[in-house]
């Protein structure tokens, strides 16, 4: 039974060499197989082609390369994609496709449901069943681009889907690694993007193992609405500390922490939070992200009026901030951010009111 049987993509790398090693194979050969593994696709070892007959069917004897297993797959009107991905132990976790420009951005999870109670995020609904392993975290990325055409690629990755990446910091660093190295994946650093809740000794020890870009959910100008939408983080690290390690952050010249800022309608969108955010962000290189509110069927939250999201917006850049509104892409097959559930995320849940264009300037990022 192949289930039994090691999951060659759960292998890191120097183990993947090390186990070679022992089957008799030579040390470079490591690279011809994670080339296969990582770069061109495979999802067999019978598609690996240039290796022997011989040594493909000693891989399939000693191991077995198994994917994610897609359980259903949507689209949105406006082409992005979810994805909901079954685990072997039968847990379940959702990944977006978002086709944007030239950019086509896919959002992971790094926690099936999540350890934080953010009010406003339908993730936290689901609570936490467990950190997902670093091939799981790679493995919608492999999952995904196989079901795209040859010439396609996915080009950036957020990791904004379920779950708070930095309460899973081992495996999502050994997830980055396999990502961003020359012989995995290879994606840029600077084409992938951690957004955490704000775990303050988690974010300095990230960024000493990876250089991915950071973002960080800060939602709120004071404790007191912080404690309340963002209760179990803010406890922990409160504004004041959230903000003293990403001033004292190592930042590379030309490279900028992004603020997120979920509007909530009447609770963290006033103008007088804008100029608060103004003075916070004070001294810190950084460029904030809009997100207006991702409504779904129960949530206490309402997304606040484009005219509210323009006036945040333009108090911000009256100061010389950069901020963004981010697009809110897939919110018809409950896709955007903060709508990802593998419970409900299965079934066709109405929104509870019908989508709004939004007119405003938007960020690179969709969500
Ligand atoms: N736990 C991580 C990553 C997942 S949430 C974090 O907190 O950053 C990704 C982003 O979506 C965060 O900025 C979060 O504040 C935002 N978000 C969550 N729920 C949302 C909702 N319903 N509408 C809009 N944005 C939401």
């Amino acid at each position: 039974m192949t289930e039994s049987k090691k999951n060659i993509l759960a292998f890191s790398f120097e183990e993947l060499e090390a186990w070679l090693l022992d089957l008799g194979w030579k040390k470079y050969r490591a690279k011809q197989l994670l080339s296969w593994l990582y770069q061109r696709r495979a999802a067999d070892f019978e598609e690996m082609t240039d290796l022997s007959k011989a040594d493909r069917a000693l891989l399939a004897e000693k191991a077995s390369l198994r994917h994610l297993e897609i359980v259903t797959r949507r689209k949105s009107i406006d082409g992005t994609e979810k994805f909901l991905l079954g685990l072997e132990d039968g847990n379940r976790i959702e990944s977006v496709l978002i086709p944007d420009d030239n950019r086509l951005t896919l959002c992971i999870s790094s926690q099936a449901g999540c350890t934080l109670d953010c009010g406003f995020c339908l993730t936290a609904r689901e609570k936490l069943k467990r950190n997902l392993k670093a091939d799981e975290i790679v493995g919608q990325i492999l999952t995904v681009q196989r079901t795209l055409p040859e010439e396609s690629r996915i080009t950036n990755i957020v990791m904004m889907g379920m779950g708070e990446p930095l309460a899973n910091l081992t495996q999502v660093v050994e997830a980055l690694k396999r990502m961003i190295s020359p012989i995995g994946l290879g994606f840029s650093p600077r084409r992938v993007t951690v957004s955490t809740a704000g775990m303050v000794p988690q974010i300095l020890k990230l960024w000493e193992e990876v250089p991915v870009n950071l973002s960080i959910s800060l939602n709120a100008t004071t404790n007191e609405v912080r404690d309340q939408i963002m209760p179990k983080v803010n406890r922990l690290y409160p504004i004041e500390e959230l903000l003293k390690v990403c001033k004292a952050f190592p930042l590379p010249s030309r490279r900028r922490i992004t603020f997120e800022y979920v509007l909530l309608a009447g609770v963290n969108d006033t103008p007088e939070d804008a100029a608060r955010l103004v003075r916070l962000s004070h001294g810190i290189r950084c460029k904030i992200n809009l997100i207006p509110f991702n409504e779904f069927l129960g949530s206490p939250y309402r997304r606040p009026a484009d005219q509210d999201v323009l006036r945040f917006q333009d108090i911000l850049h009256h100061a010389g901030l950069t901020a963004t509104v981010r697009k809110s892409k897939g919110r018809d097959i409950l896709a955007a951010c903060g709508q990802l559930n593998s419970e409900v995320g299965a079934a066709s849940l109405p929104l509870v009111q019908p989508v709004r264009r939004t007119q405003t300037p938007t960020s690179a990022l969709p969500c």
